[in-house]
């Protein structure tokens, strides 16, 4: 079902400003195809997923309907429950700003006769209640309803379930002949048809499909995630999937920011999307996603309001959205075009409740997955990496180096150890044979350790990775344990274990930099690197030794990134400290 522009609806300015003020950009489905309908006078019944905006879609055309110079109820809403009306009534408010002489007024029980009496004295034209309260007042004379030319059952599904049936039959039955009648309901039970059949003119049937039936391509895939695991799940999923283009979606702007920072730090090609940057920053960051000069594009969902992008292989919910509707929009981007695209949410704590809602309305055909082992990411990589030597060796793609190899033949090597030895020497220095190698740097993502021919492979040494915190550093004594419930975090821990040498001064063509953090601050040398490869957005090469102490920190960066490195990270907060970096000879 498309949406519209507000504007192309037929509705009067002060609506259309009302509507601007709430930050609505367009209309919704069901707003769409139901608002011209209700104001050609017609009955409707409307059935829609929750969160798809059915407020709006009858209140609007409630609001202009109301005739002003009466001062009389002119539109009845019921609701199943005191905290809807108020909601309804609230929205209902919001909307009606900019209408002069448009009153509205909530009914519902526990709150004082008084109150509700002079509202409707005062002439209140659009009255929201429950069935309850509204038959009590009606009872009571103070409601009357023979003005009335607008009746919407909001929620009707709900209110049956909650035994108003008589209560809403007595008052379709007490309001005059001639009025307009509007049902709302995510589902249109039995006992709905009837009361539809019973009290309505030839009513326009509008459905909007729960969203997951238009986009039957994408897998759906939820994964429960302990918050402080998020990334560590994401890297595992995206390495085992082999994923090389994709969104992930953030709920905030920074949490944008900061899983760009740790992305990119551990060797992904990463950038960003988000409201504060300007419109000219949005269009190169699309262009270049659109060019693939980039992997992973991390977006609030403002932001990825209408992208234009068709060839994804995977859409992360880092954070799960808001709505139904808002994960059907993000979802829809992957699997177009008859591709099959793969659609991975993560949920934490409670959100488990929300994503359970939302299946359950929107009908969503989601399966619960497990985060990959670390024994599962090596196998993928494995395969990965079997896969190029076999199309290598298929399309032979590569120069003879008979020579070299003869001489090692010769020299009694048996042609697999020789093998053996180049595959070990690709993969990088990893694996548990690592942790004798003083000079090896830290292991980096699985990506990184995976793909030998990938360009992000070709950037030297890398941060060591969140799970390996623990170990990183030497003289770490006891670094805070990370609590998380992906499988296999000990296992790993371990075999990334690593030794740097003791500190000798700067190698060649490094500076040694002071930072003003240390164990104080629980820095471990991920956070440096990340910080410092987040913040200048150079590869994570240009950092060299980490040498952590217990209030500061030396870090050896490329000598000819000094100048920028130390300038951009200036006044930057980390871990609470605000960073003030010198040259570290200039603090001997
Ligand atoms: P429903 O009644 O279908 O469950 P609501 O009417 O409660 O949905 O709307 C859900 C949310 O969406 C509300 O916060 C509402 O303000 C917001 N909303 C409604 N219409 C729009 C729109 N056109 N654009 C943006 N947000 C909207
Ligand atoms: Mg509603």
């Amino acid at each position: 079902m498309e949406k519209r522009l507000f504007t192309e609806l037929g509705l009067t300015p002060e609506i259309l400003k009302a509507v601007d003020k709430m930050g609505f950009e367009e209309a919704s489905p069901i707003q769409t195809a139901v608002i011209p309908t209700i104001l050609t006078g017609r009955d409707v019944v409307g059935q829609s997923s929750t969160g798809s905006g059915k407020t709006a879609a009858f209140a609007i055309p409630a609001i202009e309907k109301v005739d002003t110079q009466q001062r009389a109820v002119q539109v009845l809403i019921l609701c199943p429950t005191r905290e809807l009306a108020v909601q309804v009534a609230e929205e209902t408010g919001k909307l009606a700003f900019f209408k002069r002489g448009v009153r509205e007024v909530p009914i519902y029980g526990g709150q004082s006769y008084e109150r509700q009496y002079r509202a409707l004295e005062a002439g209140a034209q659009i009255v929201i209640g429950t069935p309850g309260r509204v038959m009590d007042l009606m009872e009571r004379g103070a409601l009357k309803l023979n003005a009335l030319k607008l009746v919407v059952l909001d929620e009707t599904d709900r209110m049956l379930d909650m035994g108003f049936r008589d209560d809403i039959e007595h008052i379709l039955k007490s309001v005059p002949e001639k009025r307009q009648l509007l049902f709302f309901s995510a589902t249109i039970p039995r006992a709905i048809q009837d009361l539809i059949t019973r009290y309505s003119r030839d009513p326009a049937w509008i459905k909007i499909e729960a969203v997951a039936k238009n986009a039957p391509q994408v897998e759906q895939v939820w994964f429960e995630v302990d918050r402080r695991s998020k990334i560590e799940a994401l890297t595992r999923l995206i390495d085992v999937h082999d994923f090389r283009y994709g969104i992930i979606f953030c709920s905030t702007k920074i949490m944008v920011d900061d899983l760009d920072e740790h992305l990119h730090s551990r060797g992904y090609q990463t950038d960003r999307l988000h409201g504060d940057l300007s419109q000219t920053q949005r269009d190169r960051v699309m262009d270049k996603f659109h060019r693939h000069a980039f992997e992973f594009l991390i977006a609030t969902d403002v932001a990825a309001r209408g992208l234009d992008v068709n060839d994804l292989e995977v859409v992360f919910n880092f954070d799960l959205p808001n709505d139904a509707e808002d994960y059907t929009h993000r979802i829809g981007r992957t699997g177009r075009a008859g591709r099959s695209g793969r659609a991975f949410t993560f949920v934490s704590g409670q959100e488990l409740y929300k994503l359970q809602s939302m299946v359950r309305w929107a009908k969503l055909d989601i399966r619960r997955g497990k985060i990959p082992s670390l024994d599962e990411v090596d196998e993928a990589r494995t395969n990965v990496f079997f896969e190029k030597i076999r199309s290598t060796l298929e399309a032979k793609e590569f120069k003879p180096h008979d020579q070299m190899i003869d001489r090692l033949l010769d020299q009694g090597y048996a042609s697999t150890d020789i093998c053996s030895a180049l595959i070990h020497l690709l993969q990088g220095a990893v694996a548990p044979a690592a942790g004798k190698t003083p000079s090896a740097p830290p292991p980096a993502s699985a990506r990184e350790r995976a793909a030998p021919a990938r360009p992000a492979a070709a950037r030297a040494a890398k941060p060591a990775p969140d799970w390996a915190r623990p170990v990183a550093a030497p003289g770490a004594e006891k670094a805070a344990p990370v609590a998380s419930p992906v499988p296999g975090e000990a296992e790993v821990a371990t075999k990334a274990k690593y030794e740097r040498p003791a500190r000798t001064g700067a190698e060649k063509g490094m500076a040694t930099v002071f930072l003003n953090v240390g164990r104080k601050h629980l820095i471990t040398p991920a956070d440096v690197v990340g910080k410092i490869a987040g913040v200048t957005r150079l590869p994570a090469s240009v950092v060299g030794a980490i040498d952590i102490h217990q209030r500061h920190t030396l870090v050896d960066v490329a000598e000819s990134e000094v100048a920028v490195i130390v300038k951009k990270l200036t006044g930057i907060m980390m871990k609470g400290e605000t960073l003030a970096p010198a040259l570290a000879s200039e603090t001997a």
